[in-house]
């Protein structure tokens, strides 16, 4: 059977919108990205489960989009299936216990106020990361010296079988930006979160000072994928970044963003080359001025580069 009846069959068969050719750009926060050979929607954590095992078993490499917000994207775009978890998403669900239940593709930005409304005090770290559920849990998003390992108490995942698998989170399961799901380079189809009862207008006020001082440091009406590198221990690296008078630096349509060092904004007209352009060369000039290179944090996807 030819492959693009296969994929749309599977489709058909397990009633997740699929469309050929998608323009990625539009998946991502940096609005640049070229098409995905075939672009997948599932719903639910079944069929998301289902579709992910059988698409492993396809020709195309499997990959998984959420908010796309800490992807660069090629602009040729890429030779694989592609799942978004957007349309993953329902109203959450809370347990006499305060455990909350969310699929992978709600936005977390959604999720911490609704849960401040119920006065669920534990996202307020969380405040503007303009993630999913999924991909927040997969990076271990963080901010304001909190992040996610600290409030999951199960993930589901998919199985290798089609079947969703739970898996309850332990002390090793997350390190800074790791996580489990990185390693094993597993679906996230939702999750069990363990908040905590709180004070509605305390966690109002700590989420409104968080957002305050996000405004005030990070570019937020531009495009960006937030911090492109990962703070070392010892040295933010957007401060060495601003110290070695980078910032405002441009190639192309990409630019080292005036406001924040580690952000690369897209002035409306980067490609991907750009921006690829730009990281490297702020890479580069870290590496000679400090002898080391940090690691990147947002993610190069460049299959045909
Ligand atoms: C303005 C701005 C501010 C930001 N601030 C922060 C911050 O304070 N702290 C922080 O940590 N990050 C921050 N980020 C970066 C980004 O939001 C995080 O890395 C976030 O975790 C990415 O989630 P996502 O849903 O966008 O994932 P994507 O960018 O779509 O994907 C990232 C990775 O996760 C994988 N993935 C996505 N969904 C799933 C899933 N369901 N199951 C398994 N794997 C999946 C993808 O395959 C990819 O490997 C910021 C970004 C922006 C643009």
């Amino acid at each position: 059977m030819n492959a693009v009846l296969r994929y749309e069959e599977l489709a058909a068969e397990l009633g997740v919108r699929a469309i050929a050719g998608l323009s990625l750009a539009r998946h991502t926060t940096l609005r640049v990205g070229g098409p995905a050979e075939w672009a997948f929607f599932p719903r639910t954590m079944a069929q998301a489960a289902r579709l992910h095992a059988e698409l492993r078993r396809g020709e195309l490499p499997v990959r998984i989009i959420g908010a796309g917000s800490n992807l660069l994207i090629s602009d040729q775009g890429l030779h694989a299936a592609v799942i978004l978890t957007a349309e993953m998403i329902a109203e959450p669900v809370v347990s006499h216990d305060r455990n909350v239940f969310a699929l992978s593709g709600t936005k977390i930005p959604g999720l911490a106020r609704w849960a401040a409304q119920r006065g669920l005090s534990g996202l307020e770290f969380a405040e503007g990361i303009p993630a999913q559920l999924g991909g927040a849990i997969r990076m271990n998003a963080g901010a304001n010296q909190s992040s996610f390992s600290e409030v999951l108490d199960t993930v589901h995942v998919a199985g290798d079988e089609g079947e969703v698998r739970h898996h309850r989170c332990g002390k090793d399961d997350f390190g800074y930006r790791d996580s489990f799901v990185m390693r094993e380079q597993l679906f996230v189809l939702g999750a069990q979160l363990a908040l905590k009862e709180g004070d509605p207008e305390r966690i109002k006020h700590r989420a409104t000072e968080y957002r305050d001082r996000r405004r005030s440091s990070q570019p937020l009406s531009e495009r960006s994928a937030g911090c492109v590198f990962a703070n070392w221990p010892d040295q933010s690296v957007g401060a060495l970044i601003e110290k070695l008078g980078l910032k405002g630096l441009a190639i192309g349509g990409a630019e080292v963003s005036r406001k924040h060092g580690n952000f690369i904004v897209n002035r409306g007209d980067a490609s991907a080359d750009d921006i690829r352009a730009l990281i490297d060369h702020v890479r580069e000039t870290i590496s000679r001025a400090t002898g080391r290179a940090p690691r990147l944090e947002v993610e190069i996807w460049e299959d045909r580069w």
